[in-house]
């Protein structure tokens, strides 16, 4: 039983509840009919015995009931001991025994005994006869009842079965129904273990809708498409993710190569060696930013960024920022106008949250022309402390604008050297802003450029 389908199982059931319940039903219906065949039959005796009785009792001694010879009717008058007194033929011709005489309250009873012809209904009546206690038999066969009654049984064990047949091929047909959408989901889940499994071979999609029903498995079909469709779109993330963070380590790793076989290939002059070394220290230096980005990003992601909750004032860890990205604004002529609201009081990382403030800095000055302005504003508002950088840049193009904060997603202009960060920038600066319970806005205008608003909450240091 327990390697059978689920299906089988709840049609097996189904049939045996139902089997049960009309097996019972049948045998109540059967038992009512036969014993009001039977009081029926009773009741004929009693109806027929009553004028007899009275005849008896009338024309005593003359006894010419006895004289009647009706096929269906035995009739014997006993006395007390059980003496038979007078009889009808075919009572004579075929001696019934009629058992013990026994009147409980002097009334007649019933019992079923057996004749030569067959079996039969017998009442048995006591009166008194010219003051002697006598006792009248009369019996009538039951063949018609049986009759009657084989027939309704053989009616009933045919419609048994058929309804028996009937409850098999419905519960079989709504049973498979009910679970067709389990049937459908074990075939999207067995070609999602595939897709998984045998990457390329098999195509990797969201599963269509398994069902429509509003009952417990339509909830169950729709709770597992939303799953499915998570589950691809993490592992089309996750290639995506494998993809690029392979791309965007190839480059440095082949720069490295490249200037280390030259370096190998022959003696070179200091000069040389210096400019080569330049090379791979840049290269290294990019390469272990992607590192630790990969990092704060995989520690975010496990919930387990070391956040510490430390008393500061946001104002201050801003100007540090705006004092850390001056030499690299200067250097293309740009200036950083800083308006801060001073005093705002948090509490959070000091040192995640300059990283944050960096990674906004820094790109307003990667994707801005030279000699233009970013400005910084910090404000409170509402409990929150409120910071913009604003550059006059190259802006956001709609297309780009969605996934600016994917893990290594570039957008136009980021192809330059200096633009060199990985793309991870905006993916850490969301992590931490998170961490923070801040959010990111950004607002792009393209040929003129891009506001990004970080949004932190003023929580009070927990003592
Ligand atoms: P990266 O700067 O290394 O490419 P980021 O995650 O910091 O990675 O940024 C993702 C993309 O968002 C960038 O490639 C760029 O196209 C766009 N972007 C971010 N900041 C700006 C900005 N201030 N002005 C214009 N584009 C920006």
């Amino acid at each position: 039983m327990k390697g059978r389908s689920l299906r089988f199982r709840m049609m097996l059931l189904f049939c045996m509840v139902v089997g049960g319940l009309l097996l019972s039903t049948y045998g109540i219906i059967y038992s009512i009919f036969a014993r009001e065949l039977r009081l029926q039959l009773d009741r004929r005796l009693g109806e027929a015995a009553g004028p007899m009785v009275a005849d008896l009792q009338a024309n005593a001694p003359e006894e010419d009931v006895f004289r009647l010879d009706l096929p269906d009717q035995y009739l014997e008058l006993l006395d007390w001991s059980g003496k038979p007194l007078n009889m009808s033929r075919n009572w004579r011709e075929h001696p019934i025994d009629v058992g013990v005489l026994d009147f409980p309250e002097d009334l007649p009873v019933f019992r079923t005994v057996r004749s030569a012809n067959g079996p039969l209904r017998m009442e048995l009546i006591p009166f008194e006869l010219v003051h002697q206690p006598v006792v009248l038999a009369i019996a009538g066969p039951t063949r018609d009842i049986d009759i009657v009654l084989a027939h309704f049984r053989s009616v009933l064990m045919i419609l048994l079965p058929v309804s028996l047949l009937l409850t098999a091929a419905i519960s079989t047909w709504y049973v498979g129904r009910s679970l067709s959408p389990i049937a459908e989901l074990t075939e999207h889940a067995a070609r999602l273990t595939q897709a998984i499994s045998q990457p390329g071979q098999v195509d990797l999609k969201t599963p269509r809708l398994v069902s429509n029903s509003h009952d417990e498995l339509g909830h169950l079909a729709s709770t597992f498409n939303e799953l499915f469709a998570r589950i691809v779109a993490v592992f089309q993330q996750l290639r995506q993710f494998v993809s690029n963070a392979s791309h965007e380590l190839r480059t440095p790793l082949s720069v490295l190569q490249g200037e280390t076989e030259l370096l190998l290939s022959e003696r070179r002059d200091p000069a040389e060696y210096q400019k080569a070394l330049e090379v791979i220290h840049g290269e290294l230096r990019h390469l272990s930013r992607i590192v630790e980005g990969l990092f704060t990003l995989s520690m975010a992601d496990a919930g387990q960024l070391r956040i510490a909750n430390d008393a500061l004032y946001v104002n201050e860890v801003l100007e540090e920022a705006c004092e850390i990205a001056v030499p690299l604004a200067r250097s293309k002529g740009i200036s950083i106008d800083q308006h801060l609201q001073p005093e705002i009081e948090s509490t959070g990382d000091e040192s995640f949250l300059r990283d944050l403030f960096l990674i906004f800095l820094e790109n307003a000055v990667k994707y801005s022309p030279p000699n233009t302005q970013i400005k910084v504003h910090l404000t409170r508002v509402n409990g929150s402390a409120r910071v913009q950088f604003e550059d006059q840049g190259t802006g956001i193009s709609s297309e780009h604008l969605p996934h600016i904060f994917e893990r290594f997603y570039r957008g136009t202009g980021s192809d330059s050297v200096e633009a060199r960060s990985g793309g991870l920038g905006l993916a850490i600066a969301q992590a931490i802003a998170n961490a923070h319970g801040g959010k990111i806005e950004c607002e792009t205008a393209p040929g003129r450029g891009s506001t990004f608003t970080v949004i932190l909450p003023l929580t009070a240091r927990a003592v």
